[in-house]
Parts: C-alpha cells; sequence; structure tokens
C-alpha cells in the first residue's frame, strides 16, 4: 500500500503542472485550501472556474481536485461506483481516477 501522503504529493505535483499550463485558471489554483477545506465546496469552486473552458487538461484538474477530497475523506482508492478497491498499479498509472478497471471500461464503451 502506497501511503496517502505519496499519492497525494504526486496529485499535486500534477495539479502545478496542469495549472500552469492553464494560466486562466492559475490564479485561482494559487489559493490551495489549505488545512479546514470543505470537499463539496471545492467541488463546486472548481465546477465554476472550469465551466465552458473547454481544455482537455480541465477534467484531469478537476478529477485531481476529486482525488485530493477523497483523500480527505478517506475514501481515495475506492471506487465510486461499485466500491472495490482501485489497484495500486492502477494508481500509480492514473493516481486521480476514480473508477476501478471495470467501471472505466464500462465507461468508455459507452462514449
Ligand atoms: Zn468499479
Amino acid at each position: 500500500m502506497v501511503h496517502l501522503r505519496a499519492r497525494e504529493e504526486q496529485l499535486r505535483k500534477r495539479l502545478a503542472e496542469l495549472g500552469a499550463r492553464l494560466h486562466r485558471i492559475d490564479d485561482h489554483l494559487g489559493q490551495p485550501p489549505d488545512s479546514d477545506w470543505e470537499d463539496n465546496a471545492i467541488e463546486a469552486e472548481m465546477d465554476e472556474v472550469l465551466e465552458g473552458l473547454g481544455h482537455a487538461g480541465n477534467a484531469e484538474i478537476q478529477a485531481i481536485y476529486s482525488a485530493l477530497a477523497r483523500i480527505k475523506s478517506g475514501t481515495y482508492g475506492v471506487c465510486t461506483r461499485c466500491g472495490i478497491d482501485i489497484s495500486e498499479k492502477r494508481l500509480d498509472v492514473v493516481p486521480h481516477t476514480p473508477l476501478c478497471r471495470t467501471c472505466a471500461r464500462g465507461v468508455e464503451q459507452k462514449r
């Protein structure tokens, strides 16, 4: 089991990369909520910010924020759809994924 702190660092690093690329929302991301941030508030906030931007990175940024929120709430690494543990291998490749491999594949097929 990879330590959650390592995952969080990985996610924040990625977030910083994406943020640097998406200058329009960079200022917003420059005010990271530190301690007692509310998961829902952050997600709502990000929805608002990212709405209409249309960048490819937006979905990933949002997914990363959601993942960080899940780390906070202790549900990180559990599929948000079916509730099983997401494999460490998968999290290594896509640390922000909310879905296990089976569910992710199901989503892709619907597109
Ligand atoms: Zn699943």
